[in-house]
């Protein structure tokens, strides 16, 4: 061989050496990576664990706050709100009604039609879009002047079929926000969640609002009730089945409201009813206890959210808030590693991952998870690996799990309060070894998170069967009540106009 060939063979050896080494470096530093990955994974998993012990004592501090709750005003985070609700819908109302629900992320109206018997049900007319987004952060005069129109076309659709001219229409106004009222007709915004943060508002009556909003159209629309949507939900629940003494909201934000003894309610005492109880809006988002499993994530959630240092239980259960969680975790791996590619800042934009595409991802049964490559091709990342899409979902499964878990808690909490989780409630001095007569509860639940995400659902309903057991999760009913808050707050005026 010549010198040149020896030359041209060395060069070639050595160059194919580095090149070698090149890959090796490369695959060396992805392993690096990827074991990153996998450490942020595991590290977010144990600070969602909520095993079964962990959410007993959850459930305890929940029992123990709607005490809290109800002994003194300010007594707990949980507001426990009088609802001056005490006479739930029987199933004897009749007449035309109507209500408006202002939820979270849509508003609803809608027309019921009451025959004087249960079977007698007639919901006519559901409309639903979403809340237009300039809204949530416009003027009053803004918010109730685009309800009222669209109040108005609602009822100028219907012609004169439902109404005869000159007869008052009686609406429910169906508010997903926390309200103080001073009887079921009136009531002051306590303050905004889920986003909205319309300051003027605050303090003010929103069912007059809404009433001026209308009278200054000419409307003859009269504000009847003005209903929490957890309460609207325990009206029709009740209505078809007067076991059901709980219901529980999972949409945009969540909240639940339960049926209380009226000498339960210490903090307004002297408090009389026909019924001897009356419906409590817990506002249970605004739960909190050192028990409950936060990770740094909910804690950035939180400090970035419009209102810091408020409803921590809403933002670890509830639809405006899960598909961000899945977002800052994702965000982290991809600061950290580059397994989302060059595009990866797209989810430095908060709520650019929205709930609806964590159940889409989550529950994607393709073998090569094509819906969660549809998603992230979506937000602009192409060709993410199969790996990365199954890590993906995995995220998507920790957070949902831990949310239905709490969920669940928080449900077993509201039982034990009442007694009906098989020890006999906190307050009746019976030990916990002695059963009383367990009786059937229906808890109603509603929300599109609740009714949409299969898994979210299937976390909760199996944690429940784990916290209270085999033997009283038989006499616990849990009944999906589509749109039951706007249809239950029309009966709630209904029996309310009635009583
Ligand atoms: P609102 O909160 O306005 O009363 P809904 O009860 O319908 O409205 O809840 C809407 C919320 O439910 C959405 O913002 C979203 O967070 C959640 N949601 C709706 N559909 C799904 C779905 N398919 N998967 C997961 N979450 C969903
Ligand atoms: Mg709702």
């Amino acid at each position: 061989m010549g010198k040149v060939a020896v030359a041209f063979a060395s060069a070639a050896v050595v160059a194919a050496c580095s090149v070698a080494a090149v890959m090796v470096r490369r695959r060396v530093k992805s392993r690096r990576k990827w074991r990153t990955v996998v450490e942020i994974l595991k590290e977010f998993e144990e600070g969602c664990d909520a095993p079964v012990g962990r959410l007993r004592q959850v459930v305890d501090a929940m029992a123990v706050e709607m005490h809290a709750g109800l002994a003194s005003e300010g007594g707990s985070k949980l507001k426990m709100l009088l609802t001056y609700v005490h006479d739930l819908p029987n199933g004897t109302e009749k007449g035309t009604y109507y209500a408006l629900h202002l939820g979270g992320t849509y508003f609803r109206i809608l027309r019921v039609h009451l025959g004087g018997e249960r079977s007698y049900l007639d919901v006519q007319d559901v409309e639903r879009h979403p809340i237009p987004s300039h809204l949530m952060n416009s003027t009053s005069e803004v918010l109730f002047n685009f309800l009222a129109s669209s109040l108005e076309r609602f009822i100028q659709k219907e012609g004169n079929e439902s109404n005869s001219q000159g007869v008052i229409r009686e609406l429910a106004f169906t508010f997903s926000f926390p309200v103080k009222h001073t009887c079921i007709s009136s009531g002051v915004l306590i303050k905004w969640t889920k986003g909205f943060e319309i300051s003027e508002m605050v303090g003010k009556d929103i069912a007059e609002c809404l009433q001026g909003a209308l009278n200054r159209r000419g409307l003859d629309i009269h504000v009847a009730a003005l209903v929490n949507d957890t309460v609207g939900a325990l009206s029709l629940g009740y209505y078809h089945d007067p076991d059901t003494v709980v219901t529980v909201v999972f949409g945009t934000g969540s909240n639940a409201c339960y049926l209380e003894r009226t000498d339960a309610i210490i903090k307004c005492q002297g408090l009389l009813t026909t019924s001897g109880s009356m419906v409590v809006n817990m506002e249970w988002g605004n739960f909190w206890s050192s028990h409950l499993p936060r990770t740094a994530y909910d804690i950035d959630l939180d400090a970035e959210s419009s209102n810091p240092n408020d409803m921590g239980f809403e933002k670890m259960i509830a639809g405006l808030y899960l598909g961000d969680i899945v977002r800052r975790v994702i965000l982290r791996m991809s600061q950290e590693s580059d397994i989302f590619g060059p595009s990866s800042s797209v989810f430095s934009q908060p709520y650019v991952l929205r709930t609806n595409s964590v159940s889409a991802m989550h529950e994607d049964d393709t073998p090569e998870l094509q819906e969660v490559a549809r998603i992230l091709r979506d937000l602009g990342l192409s060709d993410v690996p199969l790996k990365v899409r199954k890590l993906m979902v995995k995220i998507c499964d920790v957070v949902t799990r831990r949310a239905g878990r709490l969920a669940a808690a928080g449900i077993a909490g509201i039982l034990k309060k009442i007694g009906r989780d098989g020890g006999g409630g906190i307050t009746s001095g019976r030990s916990r070894g002695e059963m009383q007569m367990q009786r059937r509860t229906v808890v109603g639940v509603e929300g599109g998170l609740y009714m949409n995400y299969t898994m979210f659902r299937e976390y909760m309903e199996e944690a429940l069967v784990e916290i209270l057991g085999e033997e009283v999760s038989q006499y616990v009913v849990v009944k999906a009540m589509e749109d039951g808050s706007s249809i239950g707050s029309a009966l709630l005026v209904a029996s309310s106009l009635q009583s």
